[in-house]
């Protein structure tokens, strides 16, 4: 949707006023956020006896009603974070808009497992979305999938802490970044799911650069288990957080070692294709893989390559790297 200009807000304030919601209205709107999670109040950001901003405010609120304006979230640097980080990452159709509310000052990044099903790369991408029948979503703002691909899912508040302290925060909804990674949260029997390299390396460096961002300590990056309250209500993330926040807190100091880089070119010249490349190449792609031949690396392509992969052992990134080229042209 295209940002209104002032001008605009401006001759719609001169119009003739409409009759809008009480203060008291408002203030019942914004408690029915406080029935969920952790009971942070909404801020409606206005200051009493303002007259003129608290028009401007309400004159937007109308407008965002109508469908005129889209209220800015605040985590709509997330994407731009990761990528900068160098992972990889799926932006979720209006994650832009969506949010319970706004979320209030990040102060750190909660780590969580979805105990979802074993198998599939993000099967728990809907729910973390739309929620459960007991809880609304989303519940995440980032889902994190089995192949170290990060989907972006809410810019604003979303319900994924619940009653906790960590470092003295207890406001988690709105003072944490949560980050859903793909797990079936069991460490035995037949739905024991280790966690691989390519989705722990993933995490990660994911939170170290949420944390850079935010100008914190690896020390707020908590897992949901460290955080809930009463003690125990939760297990995840299934891994031991301090060795990992030592590994988040390497890679901010940059005395990690580098993660493993997909070469450019493979020892035959091919490239490394991926989304968004187009080409002749990505057409002979197409067709091994049995996708409509448009010379255009879609996210229909990618779901394909990923297929491939898994038929194939390979890791399933969805990438045509060098592994993947070596088995693809043998087809
Ligand atoms: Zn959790």
């Amino acid at each position: 949707m295209k940002p209104i200009s002032m001008p605009a807000i401006w001759s719609f304030m001169r119009a003739k006023p409409r009759p809008t919601q009480s203060c008291r209205q408002r203030r019942a709107v914004s408690k029915s956020y406080e029935q969920h999670g952790d009971g942070q109040r909404i801020d409606e950001g206005n200051a009493p006896g303002h007259q003129s901003t608290d028009r401007l405010h309400t004159t937007i609120r109308l407008l965002a009603a109508r469908g005129a304006l889209t209220m800015t979230l605040s985590l709509t640097w997330l994407p731009i974070v990761l990528l900068d980080a160098g992972l990889k990452v799926a932006e979720q159709l209006g994650w832009q808009t969506r949010g319970r509310g706004d979320s209030g000052t990040i102060r750190g990044v909660m780590c969580h497992h979805t105990a979802g099903a074993r198998t599939g790369n993000m099967p728990s991408l809907g729910v973390l979305t739309n929620g459960r029948s007991d809880l609304p979503g989303p519940l995440a703002q980032l889902g994190l999938g089995r192949d170290g691909t990060f989907f972006v899912i809410a810019a604003g508040r979303a319900n994924h802490a619940g009653v906790g302290n960590w470092q003295g925060v207890t406001t988690g909804n709105s003072s944490f970044v949560g980050i859903e990674a793909e797990n079936t949260g069991h460490t035995s029997g037949p739905l024991a799911d280790p966690w691989s390299a390519i989705q722990l390396d993933a995490y990660r460096r994911g939170c170290a650069a949420i944390l850079t961002k935010i100008r914190a300590n690896a020390i707020m990056c908590c897992g949901h288990k460290e955080y809930a309250l009463p003690q125990g209500r939760k297990s995840d993330p299934t891994f031991d957080m301090d060795e990992f926040r030592l590994q988040v807190a390497a890679i901010m100091a940059g005395t990690a070692p580098s993660p493993y880089v997909i070469p450019a070119v493979d020892a035959e010249d091919r490239p490394t294709l991926r989304r968004g490349d187009s080409g002749e190449l990505v057409e002979v792609i197409q067709v091994k893989v049995g996708v409509p031949r448009s010379g255009s690396f879609d996210a229909a392509t990618e779901a394909a390559v990923r297929q491939f992969q898994r038929d194939n052992g390979l890791t399933p990134d969805g990438i045509l790297g060098p592994r993947t080229w070596a088995t693809i042209a043998a087809r």
